[in-house]
């Protein structure tokens, strides 16, 4: 694991950091590299991001302008962009030793693009969305990171890479070493398996207690909609998940609890992730998302249609608005 003392400012001191896409990503990294005192520049196209990094007070260039002005170069726009962006607007223009640093593993795990080899390449993959990366940089903490060197030509792609996960404030946290491998397969696995899993569990209590006829809006807010659960995962991720339980529950809480775990769920749901991680590790869910991607998107609209008319997205609307209009 690396730490702030792992990590110096001075192996990128005088150079120029790109960052490419001021997206969710883009906004952390660029806003924390320059309040570190590193000198960043945004490559975007010309459209409302661009216009975000300049109102912001970014130097804004086109993609293929900023790599070359740079000597890192952070991608950070969406995986499914890397493939023709890298070749047409990156690779041409980096310089020989340049440092080349992915947030996602993905482009690399499943050959989507091919590195130069005069180049090095790592990856400084955060465990976490934009806006807290930034918040918690400005509360003088951090979030973590998954951190490891793709190609070392220089011989410095580490304590490079280091230097920007510490400007980006990964190294107040902690930074691990994680093959990108890994990094790829196991963000997959979150996104395909418990993600899912937890939005119908929610799904499920929701639908359970309308059917018994509950108040639709009291059963949100209880299950999900007050942000409890929400705060109680995000203490466990500190606390652990049991032990949050222990802390902040009530006896009938902590009874209630201990009385149903582990009975809920049963073989036939880890046979399913199992089938998951199967389909990421082998590079069939690649080929999925590729036929997706080429046909524009299909099942995404599908998606959208369905959870916009749901009951339970109907009562969240309705239930925002009514707190919106109730004076604090
Ligand atoms: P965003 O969707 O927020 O990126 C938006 C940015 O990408 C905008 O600047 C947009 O500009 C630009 N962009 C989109 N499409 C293109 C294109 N075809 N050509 C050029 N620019 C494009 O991305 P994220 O910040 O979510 O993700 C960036 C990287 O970080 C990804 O590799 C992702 O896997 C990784 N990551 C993301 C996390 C997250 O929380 N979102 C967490 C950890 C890693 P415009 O469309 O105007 O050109």
């Amino acid at each position: 694991m690396y730490f702030e003392q792992d990590a110096s400012l001075h192996h990128i001191a005088e150079k120029v950091v790109a960052i490419i896409g001021y997206g969710i990503q883009g906004k952390a990294f660029a806003a924390n590299l320059r309040d570190s005192g590193v000198s960043v520049i945004i490559g975007n196209r010309p459209d409302d991001y661009r216009d975000a990094a300049l109102r912001d007070g970014f130097d804004t260039r086109p993609i293929a302008d900023a790599v070359e002005n740079a000597s890192v170069v952070i991608l950070l726009i969406p995986d499914d962009a890397h493939p023709e962006v890298y070749r047409a607007e990156i690779a041409p223009h980096l310089r020989q030793s340049d440092l080349l640093i992915l947030a996602h593993g993905f482009s690399i795990r499943f050959g989507q693009i091919e590195l130069r080899p005069d180049v090095d390449a790592a990856l400084l993959a955060p465990k976490m969305f934009g806006k807290p990366i930034r918040q918690h940089y400005t509360a003088g903490s951090g979030v973590p990171a998954f951190i490891d060197v793709i190609q070392d030509v220089s011989g410095q792609a580490l304590p490079r890479t280091l230097a920007i996960a510490k400007a980006v404030g990964f190294t107040r946290y902690g930074v691990m070493p994680v093959s990108h491998v890994s990094e790829t397969e196991l963000d997959l696995f979150q996104e395909q398996f418990l993600t899912p899993l937890l939005i119908d569990a929610t799904r499920i209590a929701f639908e359970i207690l309308i059917e018994a006829g509950f108040d639709p809006a009291a059963a949100l807010l209880d299950m999900h909609a007050s942000g409890e659960m929400a705060e109680m995962m995000s203490e466990a991720a500190t606390a652990g998940l049991y032990e949050v339980i222990e802390q902040q529950g009530s006896p009938t809480c902590r009874l209630g609890v201990q009385h149903y775990l582990g009975t809920l769920l049963g073989e036939d749901v880890k046979v399913k992730g199992r089938a998951i991680l199967q389909q990421i590790r082998d590079g069939a869910f690649v080929q999925i998302l590729k036929r997706e991607a080429d046909a524009g998107y299909p099942s995404l609209a599908a998606y959208r249609a369905m959870y916009q008319t749901s009951d339970l997205t109907r009562t969240h609307e309705r239930l925002r608005a009514a707190f919106r209009s109730t004076p604090v």
